[in-house]
């Protein structure tokens, strides 16, 4: 592929970050500084997560409703099926359309022990399709879901797993962001099987700066994306270097972005972990600047 410099990038791209639910002082600072460092960047959403088994249902929510109150920015909200009826459910979604919020992260959710297999609620939904189908005939939100270029572990196929995307894009969602991926190639790859299937909906790379690596190594594990040997290899020896860290972290990830933004890809989606730096430095490489 032909990358081009970063000198040469016009910053003709979209951006959307991804925070999660701040569970002390101290954490909710750290995030509201970090919306205040990303907003002048003019995302174009932002988007908070929901707790494993809806633990966050409530900080979720007070998040999300502040950032759509207090700022500018276009705010999603993440929301799961785990351990709730769909009355529950159809609750947690009227509030959020009272509040403003008329963009929601549809998901089915992992249960709360890591490890379990994903039962639903006895009155709840089966899975991400069926939720986006009761979310659209509740209110007219816009709605995201997710997609998995390495195939998401429980899937019994990648066929299986791409057809489920068709079906929650055919209820309602208008796009996916993808599990993070380490490799352009895994995403390319992804991409074109999903245009065989028939899907025309915008597919967007979720981007996750490598910050901790043993860490990620550890997440990626459990959601099946592939860590590349070499990617081992640029952080040894860096433990106990975390501004060398970040910097390698930085690299790697603004060089993934320079090859999708290569292959075509103009929009991305950015795990911050509620720290703005990383994405902001990769964001500044890729010509995206404040307004
Ligand atoms: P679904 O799309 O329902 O799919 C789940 C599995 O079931 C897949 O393997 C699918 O292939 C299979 N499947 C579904 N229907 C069928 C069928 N009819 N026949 C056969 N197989 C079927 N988790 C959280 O808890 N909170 C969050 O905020 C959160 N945010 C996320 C954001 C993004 C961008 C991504 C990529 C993931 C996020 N997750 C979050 C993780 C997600 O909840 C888990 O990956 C979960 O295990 C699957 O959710 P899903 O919405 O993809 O499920």
């Amino acid at each position: 592929l032909d990358a081009p410099l970063y000198a040469d990038m016009a910053g003709d791209l979209n951006v959307s970050f991804e925070f999660f639910p701040p569970k002390t002082e101290k954490m909710e600072e750290q995030l509201w500084s970090a919306i205040g460092t990303l907003a002048p960047l003019a995302p174009k959403f932002v988007s908070v997560t929901y707790g494993a088994g809806g633990s966050t249902r409530e900080r979720t929510h007070n998040t999300v409703a502040r950032i759509a109150k207090e700022t500018p920015l276009p705010a999603a909200a993440h929301l799961t099926c785990v351990a709730a009826s769909k009355a529950e459910i159809g609750e947690v979604a009227d509030a959020y359309w009272e509040a403003g919020v008329r963009h929601i992260v549809a998901l089915r959710g992992d249960p709360p022990q890591a490890g379990c297999k994903f039962e639903p609620h006895p009155q709840g939904y089966k899975g991400a399709a069926e939720l986006v189908e009761g979310l659209v005939k509740r209110h007219p939100f816009e709605i995201s879901v997710a997609a998995y270029p390495e195939t998401h572990p429980d899937a019994s196929s990648a066929q299986s797993d791409i057809d489920n995307l068709k079906r929650k894009l055919d209820a309602g969602a208008t796009r996916a962001i993808t599990q993070f991926f380490f490799e352009p190639e895994t995403f390319f790859r992804f991409r074109d099987t999903v245009a065989a299937a028939g899907i025309d909906a915008e597919i967007i790379p979720g981007i996750m700066p490598v910050s901790n690596f043993a860490a990620v190594q550890r997440m990626s594990a459990m959601c099946n994306t592939a860590v590349p040997e070499w990617m081992g290899k640029l952080f040894e020896g860096l433990d106990d270097l975390p501004a060398a860290r970040q910097l390698v972290s930085a690299t790697l990830a603004a060089e993934l972005c320079r090859k999708l933004y290569a292959g075509g890809v103009r929009d991305f989606h950015f795990y911050t972990l509620n720290r703005a730096e990383l994405s902001y430095a990769i964001c500044h490489l890729l010509g995206v600047r404040a307004a």
